[in-house]
């Protein structure tokens, strides 16, 4: 039985409570909001979290106003898995949230994060070295995109000699955008006059006035993702060659665009061609970015057992590219123990 902690308790901290329960093998025993954490070492039931404001209305929850650091230090000896579902703004969030976890807490095991910015993952990447001292293996970029869209880019790739394009455009429904609020604010950082510092200091009442002033809808162009980064990383192809972009719509589940991959690329033949997959209108985002991440860390699970520590992302997992010599990669791959 492998415990698992989820850090956020939104849409895709709850999301990720919900899946969990669909796999016999894995049990939530930890999960922490901004005010708050739950420990039960027996198992936390969904059914107690949904719903839920705040998770000091829990029966077990406790008070903290450092609920991650209180959670992982007090019972981190206890969990083997993590999956990161807490809001990256500022955008070095993640890096000193996991670098503290590691540094001062006596967790040891995989950790799973659904990263979304090129430059949040830079900073990440260069934990490597003290993650695998402390025998965590994080695995990043794990999400939807990045991550489950990205892993198919990857696999796509392998029947072409060269890479020429990548192209991720998704769709996404939500209900009510205060389901998604870490989600739909680091969106607005990709829209045309917005920037963190900008995006931090908006109420929430400011962030729906935006919305209502759009009809709910965020169109997304050439976002700034770590599938980039990460392809590039994975010697797919350089990281000018993938573009991301979608269409939100938070007024209605139902998704407004499907979600689709592009990989455009030339055959051994000479000639080009293009496969496109496409996801199901049906599924929703919990399913697209909590379902890989879950797969990613039981993955990871497996790995760290056989010794595995330190930094990798999502497509160092997929088969790998070995690309031609005329392409001018410049990858960052960071050195990984492997022990
Ligand atoms: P949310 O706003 O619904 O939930 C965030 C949770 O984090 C809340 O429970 C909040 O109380 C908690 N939190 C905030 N600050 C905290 C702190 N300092 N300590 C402990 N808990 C804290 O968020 P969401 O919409 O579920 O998104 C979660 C993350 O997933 C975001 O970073 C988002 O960008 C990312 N995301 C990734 C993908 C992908 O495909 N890669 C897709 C969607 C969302």
């Amino acid at each position: 039985m492998i415990n698992v902690a989820i850090l956020g308790a939104g849409g895709l901290g709850k999301g990720m409570a919900q899946l969990l329960q669909t796999r016999p093998g894995f049990r939530l025993v930890g999960i922490a909001d901004r005010h708050s954490y739950v420990y039960e070492p027996n198992g936390i039931a969904f059914n107690s979290l949904n719903g839920l404001e705040s998770l000091q209305n829990h029966t077990a929850g406790v008070a903290s106003e450092r609920s991650v650091l209180d959670l992982m230090g007090r019972h981190g000896k206890d969990i083997q898995a993590v999956f990161m579902a807490l809001p990256n703004l500022p955008v070095d969030f993640y890096t000193n949230t996991v670098q503290t976890i590691a540094e001062e807490t006596p967790f040891q095991g995989v950790m799973v994060d659904a990263l979304k910015r090129t430059i949040a993952m830079e900073l990440l990447l260069p934990l490597n070295e003290m993650l695998a001292a402390r025998n965590i293996l994080y695995i990043t970029g794990a999400g939807a995109t990045p991550g489950f869209l990205t892993t198919v880019a990857a696999v796509a790739a392998q029947s072409f000699v060269e890479v020429l394009a990548v192209d991720i455009q998704f769709g996404v429904g939500i209900a009510r955008w205060e389901d998604y609020k870490a989600t739909i604010r680091e969106d607005f950082l990709h829209l045309k006059g917005f920037d963190t510092s900008r995006v931090m200091m908006m109420s929430d009442a400011d962030i729906q006035q935006e919305l209502d002033a759009r009809n709910g809808l965020l169109e997304l162009v050439n976002m700034e993702h770590a599938d980039d980064l990460i392809l590039e990383m994975a010697g797919i192809c350089p990281r000018d060659r993938v573009t991301v972009g979608g269409l939100v719509d938070t007024r209605n589940a139902k998704k407004p665009v499907s979600t689709t991959v592009t990989v455009r690329g030339k055959f051994v033949s000479g000639e080009e061609g293009v496969h496109t997959f496409t996801l199901s209108d049906a599924s929703t985002m919990v399913d697209n970015v909590c379902g890989p991440a879950l797969g990613f860390m039981a993955r990871g699970v497996e790995l760290s057992q056989r010794g595995m520590a330190g930094m990798m992302t999502s497509a160092e997992m997929m088969p790998k590219y070995a690309a031609p010599l005329s392409t001018p990669l410049n990858p960052v791959m960071p050195s990984r123990s492997a022990t």
